[in-house]
């Protein structure tokens, strides 16, 4: 580790941290304490996450504050309060309703983050049914996949989107009755139908039915290693940790302004994009445009944005052009910036301090977990490089497979193993769509494995080492390609890195490396060398890469996230696999 830790001391803070001492928050804390926190459905009727969302600020003095500010891309700005959205979700539940879509069905929705987007969540939640967001940049086979798999009977969607990717399969999917349309005005033939025109002549009184804590709320696909697309299943329960991650992580305190910048299609949309910072009655911007630099530091400033959450290709993407948004925007409301879905290099964390004024504080989870369960606190020393520490009431550990059936934990410090979890937690999904044999997959001798390989260092800090199946294995030296990718953008002409295994018939795997230089650097076989020699320092002739090809751009997934497996297989001239979610910059 060649970065010392960041103290980020409370009176250096704009406001007092939820948190501020750790080890003592773990030690009282209980799941009871935090549901009563939240407010429950009336008269003990369960407990719903759009009431505690949206509906309990509706009742209350927050009735006209702005709980959605909506940034389109063409400059429009519209402003829904929790008064405004509580209405009109009951609206989208009693079309559901009248309908005859009731608890346990799933309604899909298909759009861009348009207001109707976060309608149709409120409302589907409301109704005690299932809400299924679908990234709205997946092409028709994606977006048959999950609708097949996932049961649709209701889609919502545009009616672009509806020609481009459904129209054509809607025969093949006989399950699906109704699809809302939410920009024609009239009802179309085969159930397809007018939002606008269903919402104006819906009630805007809806009585929530009773909802158990275990009733299932959320679906979120997830792509697997192989196979099918996994659906994984999120109860009500779950709001539990979207509030209590809002408390402690994002440190939300009343009169915040929150940014997430994931498209709800991704499961942070979701449980950041629209649930968590709604459970604390603040407000919540979303853009609708894509990334662009300049654009998003106006909106940090225009908006007075005080909580930021976003992930490392962006703050990749800032870093690449040498630009530092703290000298040319007015920042100050910035309190705190949040970073999360892959690993946050160490530069990218001092690379905030110096060009947004605050260091970045990166946090773990997955579409499994259903939110973040290990993090670096506000109010805590900052390891760059490092996911942080687990949540109060979480239990993470390192653990090493003893055979089929059991694991055992692994004790001694900075040892790389399994990132464990201990299950339980209330936002712990519930299943796999129709695949149980899967799911139990997941959990060996009373741990859900997470797929990641870690450490953990002494002080209960969590590294990062690699996904399972990315691992790389050099003369028998285990090598993980974040540790390598963080060293080669350590070096100033590097922009971005992918590293791979690959395949020799000496020493098992080499570690190659691809990389995108900064914005007006040209690739040469002298910069080529002068990066392997940096590397070899740094990390040594085993673990440094013995060879670097140059590119223009990495292939992304459209969630950002440098997709190894897909260098690897054109390394290997293998085929390429399901392409539908690269992100198409290449
Ligand atoms: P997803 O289910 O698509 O959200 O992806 C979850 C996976 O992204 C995790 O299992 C990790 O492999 C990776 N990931 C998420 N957050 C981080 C992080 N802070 N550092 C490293 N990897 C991360």
């Amino acid at each position: 580790m060649f970065w010392t830790a960041i103290h980020k001391h409370p009176e250096t803070y704009k406001k007092t941290p939820n948190l501020l001492d750790y080890s003592q928050t773990c030690a009282a804390f209980s799941w009871d304490t935090i549901r009563d926190e939240l407010q429950g459905l009336p008269d003990g009727r369960g407990l719903n996450i759009a009431h505690e969302a949206i509906d309990r600020h509706a009742e209350s003095r927050l009735r006209d504050h702005v709980a959605l500010r909506w940034l389109g891309c063409d400059g429009a700005k519209r402003d829904f309060t929790y008064g405004e959205l509580k209405a009109l979700s009951n609206r989208f539940a009693n079309i559901l309703k009248g309908l005859g879509i009731g608890k346990g069905d799933t309604v899909f929705v298909l759009a861009d983050r348009i207001p109707e987007l976060y309608i149709a969540a409120l409302g589907t939640l409301k109704n005690a049914g299932v809400f299924c967001p679908l990234f709205s940049a997946f092409g028709p086979e994606p977006v048959y996949q999950r609708l097949k798999r996932g049961d649709a009977k209701v889609l919502m969607t545009t009616g672009h989107q509806y020609r481009q990717k459904v129209s054509r399969i809607r025969d093949t999917l006989p399950k699906l009755k109704y699809v809302l349309l939410v920009d024609t005005q009239d009802h179309l033939e085969n159930g397809l139908l007018s939002m606008p025109r269903l919402m104006a002549e819906s009630s805007s009184l809806f009585s929530i039915p009773p909802t158990d804590p275990e009733d299932i709320a959320v679906l979120h696909f997830t792509s697997g290693t192989t196979g099918m697309p996994k659906g994984a299943l999120h109860v009500h329960n779950a709001v539990l940790i979207h509030y209590m991650t809002g408390k402690y992580v994002m440190d939300f305190h009343p009169d915040d302004i929150f940014w997430c910048t994931a498209d709800p299609g991704w499961v942070t949309g979701t449980s950041y994009g629209i649930i968590a910072p709604w459970v604390h009655g603040i407000t919540n911007i979303v853009d609708e445009a894509d990334f662009d630099a300049k654009r998003w530091c106006h909106i940090l400033e225009s908006q007075k944005v005080s909580v930021w959450y976003t992930a490392p290709t962006a703050i990749r993407r800032f870093m690449r052009l040498d630009f530092e948004p703290a000298r040319s925007y007015d920042l100050h409301d910035l309190r705190v910036i949040h970073s999360v879905g892959e690993p946050l290099n160490p530069e990218g964390v001092v690379w905030g301090r110096k060009a947004m004024g605050l260091p970045i504080h990166d946090n773990w989870w997955q579409t499994e977990t259903g939110g973040i369960m290990i993090a670096n606190f506000p109010a805590m020393e900052i390891r760059p490089g490092s996911m942080g520490r687990p949540l109060p009431g979480i239990e993470a550990a390192i653990v090493r497979r003893t055979d089929k059936d059991t694991v055992e934990v692994v004790d001694e410090p900075d040892t790389q193993g399994d990132l464990a979890l201990r299950p339980g937690w209330p936002s712990m999904f519930r299943g796999y769509l129709h695949d149980e044999a899967r799911y139990r997959k997941c959990f060996v001798g009373g741990w859900y494995l997470t797929g990641d390989l870690a450490k953990r260092d002494a002080d209960g800090y969590f590294w990062f080492v690699g996904r399972a199946d990315d691992i790389i294995k050099t003369s028998g030296h285990m090598v993980g390609p974040f540790e390598v990718e963080s060293t080669l953008m350590e070096h100033p002409a590097v922009a971005e890195a992918g590293v791979i295994g690959k395949p020799d018939p000496l020493i098992g795997e080499i570690v190659k490396a691809f990389v995108a230089l900064k914005t007006g650097i040209n690739p040469s076989e002298e910069l080529r060398l002068e990066i392997i020699g940096f590397a070899r320092k740094k990390l040594g002739a085993a673990v440094a890469p013995k060879e670097i090809d140059f590119q223009p751009n990495l292939p992304k997934n459209k969630a950002g996230k440098i997709m190894r497996r897909l260098l690897k297989a054109r390394e290997l001239g293998l085929p390429e696999g399901d392409l539908s979610t690269l992100e198409k910059t290449e």
